[in-house]
């Protein structure tokens, strides 16, 4: 193959014409003819000069020297020629004098001892005879002939010799060159040699080198390889992304042309908004406007309703307990007939007392009294809250409304508030409804502007202490340090120290306030005997209302009152050691009902000064009873004839309160 041939191969193939090129002029100046004569042609050439040279006696270093070629070559065509017809072969005969005078090629005539010196060089020809020993004269004269013969031969061979030494002279001149010339060629063959080996080791490396690229391209194979799969899962991909492209390309001209028919309806529907907007602040404006009205009417109406209403509820007779007697207890119609709600209650007595001076059976009296409403024992707890609905909206448009349940104990004063046995939708009280009622209407509300928010407290006042009935932890159940304070120094609000006010927002979490007072009341319970109907219950819902975009608060607490049992202990009774506690317990609560009575009837007179003071129960309340804040007080009554004096005692209080008006009632509008 071209490509594994030997450096070396190749700079022999370069060099060897050069070398030529080189020897070629020291082989001339033989002409072209001359050249193509071959090796016989050039021995003939030169055999004379051999004859010639051994005839000479020692023979002349001209064998040895090389070339021959160029030896031979220096001899002219025309000397050779000269030489050769001058110098007959040895075997032949000497020439005759004239022959070689005249430098003619003589024949080939055996040379024969000259005859007389006379004769003629024709006679020499001839084979010579010998003279005779006398012919001393004659043997002179071929002596002679001789003699003369021999000095011009030897001055031919001087002159040949002379050309032979100047052939000599050249030829080492011509050896000397070549041998400059053969060195100069050795050196420029070690060079090519150094070159050689620098090649080989260049084509070491470039065998190292092909081995590597061999690899390198090895991997480069296995690389385009790898990429040519890739690129034919990329053209794949391609192809998909191409497809989904298009598929995403139709979708978005679709959607383009819906958002061109949504902008053109976005912008009719603009105009219409801005329109309705400019409607509904209208509507908005005339929508408060009628709000206020409706506000200011409500109150009117609340106010024509009187700003103290008392409502009296009897209990149905429980399980186990003994019917009353016919006409013990009756409900007289109203002016409007039986359609009226009742307003009536009519209660018959009879006085043993009486009885037994005039010894008959006294006829029983009768006891008649008129309040805002009366519930008789069949109403429902629903019925009884739509009565006090239009209170509770009294105190979200920011009155101060105190509603109080009073009567013995076991009239229905817990019941009325709280509810009956839990989970029983349909038994909830006053405080639940309420509640639910103020958040559905503040939700409503929350249209037209107003934010509302509230918070809940829950305590109880016993012997004049204040107990918080929403403690939670170690505070659970135990007395409390609670202290009815202002808020702040100037402040007109009252707050309670120590107790929890917890914000509410839901039904829920109230249910779970009522449920941890009751639980409260429980532990209470155990530690003192009945206490919770010993005690005033003080829910307070604190009410707080906004209208940022107008700039309008309104606030007012709404305090739902489960008032402690109103009975009398018997004082005819002998008194131990726990009656004289109960007996202590009873005139505390009872000095805390009649102060309300005093407050209410100072209010009502327009006195100067209100004896709020004089009881916890009325301090803590006096925020809630003053000319702005709207009361009603519910009257719980027993059905049971052996609680008739206690229920005459209750209906004469609430007769007393319900005589009372209070200053017409100013909302807390700021
Ligand atoms: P108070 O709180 O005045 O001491 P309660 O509310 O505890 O009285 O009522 C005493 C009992 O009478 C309770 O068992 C209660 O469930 C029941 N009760 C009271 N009022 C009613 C009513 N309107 N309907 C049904 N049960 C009632
Ligand atoms: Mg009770």
């Amino acid at each position: 193959m071209e490509r594994q041939r030997s450096p070396l191969t190749e700079v022999k193939a370069n060099i060897a014409p050069k070398t030529r090129l080189i020897k070629a002029p020291s082989r001339l100046p033989l002409s072209g003819s001359r050249l193509k004569r071959g090796p016989e042609q050039m021995e003939t050439a030169l055999e004379p000069a051999k004859k010639r040279t051994r005839g000479l006696g020692p023979a002349p270093k001209m064998d040895t020297l090389r070339p021959r070629a160029p030896a031979l070559g220096t001899v002219s065509q025309s000397q050779g020629q000269t030489a050769a017809q001058r110098f007959p072969r040895k075997t032949g005969p000497c020439p005759p004098a004239t022959a070689l005078k005249n430098q003619r090629p003589v024949p080939t005539v055996p040379a024969q001892k000259p005859a007389a010196s006379t004769a003629p060089p024709v006679v020499a020809a001839k084979k010579p005879s010998k003279r005779p020993g006398w012919d001393l004269k004659g043997q002179l004269c071929d002596l002679n002939a001789e003699l003369k013969r021999c000095r011009e031969k030897v001055q031919t061979l001087g002159q040949e010799n002379q050309q032979l030494r100047d052939q000599l002279r050249e030829s080492q001149q011509q050896a000397s060159a070549l041998g400059v010339e053969r060195h100069s060629l050795e050196g420029e063959l070690a060079r090519v040699q150094a070159q050689a080996e620098q090649d080989q080791q260049e084509l070491g490396s470039l065998r190292a080198r092909v081995l590597q690229l061999e690899e390198q391209l090895g991997t480069q194979e296995v690389l385009v390889h790898v990429l040519q799969k890739e690129q034919l899962e990329l053209q794949e991909e391609r192809k998909t992304l191409t497809s989904r492209l298009e598929q995403q390309e139709r979708r978005l001209q679709a959607s383009e042309a819906a958002l061109s028919s949504s902008q053109a309806e976005v912008a009719s529907l603009r105009q219409e908004t801005t329109a309705q907007a400019a409607l509904l602040t209208e509507r908005g404006d005339r929508l408060h406007g009628l709000e206020m009205e409706r506000r200011r009417l409500h109150n009117q109406l609340q106010e024509l309703k009187g700003n103290i209403r008392v409502f009296c509820r009897v209990r149905p007779v429980l399980a186990g307990e003994p019917n009353p007697s016919p006409g013990f207890l009756l409900f007289p119609p109203g002016p409007g007939g039986p359609s009226d709600v009742p307003t009536r209650l009519s209660l018959s007595r009879s006085d043993d007392r009486r009885g037994t001076l005039t010894g008959a059976p006294a006829p029983p009296s009768r006891h008649d009294f008129s309040f805002d409403r009366v519930f008789p024992p069949e109403s429902r707890q629903e019925e009884v809250f739509e009565e006090i609905a239009m209170l509770v909206q009294s105190a979200l448009d920011g009155y101060p409304v105190c509603i109080f349940a009073y009567g013995q104990t076991g009239s229905g004063k817990t019941f009325t508030m709280e509810g009956g046995p839990a989970g029983d939708p349909q038994l909830e009280g006053l405080i639940p409804r309420a509640l639910r009622h103020l958040f559905s209407v503040a939700e409503e509300m929350s249209g037209q502007g107003w934010t509302y928010s509230f918070v809940a407290s829950y305590v109880e006042i016993y012997n004049e202490t204040v107990r918080d009935l929403l403690a939670t932890g170690s505070r659970k159940g135990q007395g409390g340090e609670c202290e009815i304070r202002r808020a702040g120094p100037g402040s007109e609000e009252l707050t309670v120290t120590n107790a929890r006010y917890v914000p509410v927002s839901c039904e829920r979490e109230v249910r779970a306030l009522l449920q941890l007072a009751h639980q409260n009341r429980a532990v209470a319970r155990t530690a003192q005997n009945e206490r919770s109907s010993r005690s005033h219950s003080v829910f307070q819902l604190q009410i707080s209302g906004e209208h940022a975009a107008r700039g309008l608060q309104c606030g007012a607490p709404l305090n739902l009152v489960d008032l402690a049992g109103s009975e009398r202990l018997d004082s005819s009774l002998t008194l131990g050691p726990g009656e004289r506690d109960r007996l202590r317990e009873t005139q505390a609560i009872n000095s805390s009902l009649s102060t309300l009575g005093l407050v209410i009837m100072a209010l009502s007179n327009k006195e100067p000064h209100v004896p709020y003071r004089n009881s916890k129960l009325t301090y803590l309340l006096q925020n809630s009873l003053g000319g702005s804040a709207k009361m009603l007080m519910f009257v719980n009554i027993s059905p049971l004839e052996d609680n008739v004096s206690e229920s005459l005692n209750s209906l004469r209080f609430a007769s007393k309160v319900n005589q009372c008006v209070i200053g017409t009632a100013q909302a807390n509008k700021k």
